[in-house]
């Protein structure tokens, strides 16, 4: 059943070939199976546009298939080569103030040139047909396609103006629609030919930075069309290795929580979804849980790969903490926890010059294998192995959902008003560690997603509502299920136009709510909810009546229709008016509900909320709720691999809700039996999965 696979970035061609031979005794000392080559080498495979190299590359397979080795093959189009830039000045792009760029740096091309659209192809093309066909001697070790590197950015050229127009004329046919769509009556804005509508940049809507527009409808569009240019781009190349790898998985490292690209439009594109993990702190477990979920969710539950960590530091930030001992290892198995069948580094051995040689490395640049970092990769990598067999391919089973929509990250982030100050990705962030705290299995779906196979949706910032979404959310509702949205939500339709009707539009009706104002204060001001009459759908009022928790930000004035008042606000001219409410609808031996929380409740009134939700449909289980420990499962054939994640300072013990084996030790655990579990600790529990799990009348904590 293969193995989780091992290893990361390698770029030899970077150091002199003396010491390669050295670099494969150490990346089998550190158990490394899988390296990914050629992700920067376009300036080498390709000194003039007429002539390509392929010596170095060819010496490395050689190198890696004499080793053992398997090989994830880049396409090296993320960088293109300073000849380029100078015989076609039109690759580089043109920046946000309209500034054309010249060479230097990375995923610098503009992804509508001529030139780079020719030549990443023509690049892509030729190395498939070079070490994709099966001819090569190499050729045998490839194990995926990695297409160019972390695409991202934007361009603002005439080049992609033009093909913004042509865009534009796909989705909208003709200017009449267009005029309707962006509301262009508006300060004069009604386009009478298609070559008048240039990209949105400072140079012309934006009054103060990408966020700051005054058309919202050509600026979404525009974050549309960017994402859709760079995926073209990716498409092209894939395009281009299918000539001569038919079979080979073709994909591209993503960039998890990244705004500029809608990745469930990207996802169906990929054969399977990769990702790298670089989170902003040491503090990030819930972030990142939610980041390998969305991936995980990209693809329908399809496992996924970690194509990029660090082992020890990153270089890009103004401080770089190294991984205290044991963080590593931990992250790695919270990622294959979530659904990550491979973990990869960047990079094997450290960079010599420029911007990454201060970045961690599982090899430093003393080539030593007795320091820390190369130890515990080593120690990781031998932890793999002995997981060969297991794991790979196991899915996770979740009846929790969390909407995640990037035409709603980035309509409320380009809104004027009423505050500039919500962060979609904060707001979701927050809303899944609540979940995340009550160790609940959450899948991350788009807005468009069939709910009907989850008890809970939530949809925080669900703020543009496309067409059948809300239809699709009320009948979930009525088929008995729980729907969570919150401030914000309902606002605008596709175009980013409001909805001829009072907030929360099309979900109004399910909510049972209706909303005239919004008011919005500086995030320094605070108010509060109180929560005094909360009876559970029995009309059982369950513990916890009085309490009150801070709320900040945005504060919608919520005015009941046929839903229940569940939490008012404290103070202003609003206390003691609706902040959060419920709507029971349906069944009465299974009704739905329907909550909207009208403001940016603190983290305590998140968890209070959701305890409170989860309790009442049974979705709590012993792991919930324990401090600092992460507890989250895969499932294949008849197997549950329960993964224990101790991400905090001090121990914590849990009791086991199953027997079965800790499969990093081998010991047999029997169900009720205490596991202590050190700071950073890690098990992994096989048990039977055709055992039901128990109710959990055992609560951990
Ligand atoms: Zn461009």
């Amino acid at each position: 059943m293969g193995k989780i696979l091992f290893g990361g970035d390698y770029n030899p061609d970077q150091w002199p070939e003396e010491i390669w031979d050295r670099d494969m005794e150490l990346l089998d000392e550190a158990h490394v199976d899988t390296l990914t080559v050629n992700v920067f080498s376009w300036g080498t495979l390709q000194p003039d546009e007429h002539t390509y190299d392929f010596a170095v590359l060819d010496q490395i397979l050689e190198k890696l298939a004499a080793a053992g080795k398997s090989v994830c093959l880049a396409t090296s189009t993320a960088a293109h080569p300073a000849w380029m830039a100078r015989e076609y000045p039109d690759v580089t792009r043109v920046d946000f103030e309209g500034r054309r760029h010249v060479f230097g740096q990375r995923h610098n091309s503009c992804p509508n040139s001529p030139a780079y659209r020719r030549f990443s192809v023509e690049l892509a093309r030729r190395i498939a047909e070079r070490y994709g066909t099966g001819t090569h001697p190499s050729s045998g070790i490839i194990a995926a396609w990695h297409v160019n590197n972390e695409y991202g950015g934007t361009c603002y050229c005439e080049h992609c103006g033009s093909a913004f127009r042509v865009w534009l004329r796909a989705r909208y046919r003709t200017l009449a629609a267009l005029n309707k769509a962006w509301n262009t009556t508006f300060w004069s804005h009604t386009f009478h030919a298609w070559e008048e509508i240039v990209p949105p940049s400072a140079l012309s809507e934006h009054w103060g930075g990408p966020n700051v527009t005054a058309f919202q409808g050509i600026t979404l569009d525009y974050l549309r069309f960017n994402s859709d240019s760079l995926l073209q781009n990716f498409i092209d190349e894939k395009a281009a290795i299918r000539e001569f790898s038919p079979d080979l998985p073709v994909t591209t490292n993503f960039m998890g929580l990244y705004r500029p690209l809608d990745y469930f439009r990207w996802a169906p594109h990929l054969d399977f979804v990769s990702w790298d993990n670089y989170p902003p702190d040491a503090q990030s477990h819930a972030r990142m849980a939610l980041t390998h979920d969305l991936m995980r969710g990209l693809k329908g539950g399809q496992p996924f790969w970690l194509m990029e960590q660090t082992p020890s530091q990153t270089a890009c930030r103004d401080f770089n903490p190294v991984k205290r001992p044991g963080v590593m290892r931990l992250w790695s198995f919270q990622a294959v926890a979530h659904g990550a069948d491979a973990v990869l580094f960047f990079q094997m051995r450290q960079s010599r010059g420029a911007s990454e040689k201060d970045h961690g490395a599982v090899i430093t640049h003393g080539g030593r294998s007795d320091t820390r970092v190369f130890r515990e990769v080593a120690g990781l990598g031998e932890e793999l192995e002995s997981l060969a067999g297991e794991i790979v391919g196991a899915r996770t089973h979740a009846k929790v959902a969390l909407v995640f929509d990037w035409d709603s990250w980035w309509a409320v982030e380009i809104s004027d008003g009423p505050s500039r100050h919500v962060s979609y990705q904060q707001t979701l962030i927050a809303y899944y560690r609540a979940l995340f705290e009550q160790n609940v299995a959450v899948d991350v779906v788009p807005a468009d997603a069939d709910l009907s196979q989850y008890d809970v949706v939530v949809a925080p910032l669900l703020h543009l509502v496309k067409a059948g979404v809300a239809a699709r959310v009320e009948a979930f509702v009525e088929g008995g299920g729980v729907f969570v949205t919150s401030f914000l939500s309902g606002r605008v339709d596709e175009s980013d136009n409001a909805f001829e009707m009072e907030a929360p539009g099309p979900l109004a009706r399910i909510l049972g709510i209706r909303i005239d104002e919004t008011d919005a204060l500086a995030p320094e001001d605070l108010n509060a909810v109180v929560f005094d009459h909360v009876p559970d759908v029995n009309g059982v009022v369950p513990d916890g009546v009085g309490v009150r928790f801070a709320a900040n930000l945005v504060f919608d004035l919520v005015q009941p229709g046929t839903a229940d008042v569940i939490g008012v606000y404290e103070s202003d001219f609003y206390a003691g008016m609706a902040a959060v409410t419920r709507n029971v609808i349906g069944k009465a031996d299974m009704p739905g509900e329907a909550w909207y929380v009208g403001t940016n409740l603190d983290a305590g009134g998140l968890r209070w909320l959701f305890e409170s939700v989860l309790r009442a449909r049974g979705l709590l289980n012993c792991y919930s709720g324990v401090p600092g420990v992460e507890a989250v499962a895969r499932y294949r054939d008849d197997v549950r691999y329960l993964f224990l994640l101790n991400h905090g300072e001090a121990e914590s013990c849990v009791v086991a809700d199953m027997g079965g084996v800790s499969l990093l030790t081998q010991a047999v655990i029997s169900a009720g039996e205490r596991i202590a579990l050190a700071p950073k600790a890690v098990v992994i529990l096989q048990s039977p999965a055709s055992v039901d799990p128990p109710a959990p009348d055992v609560r951990n904590s």
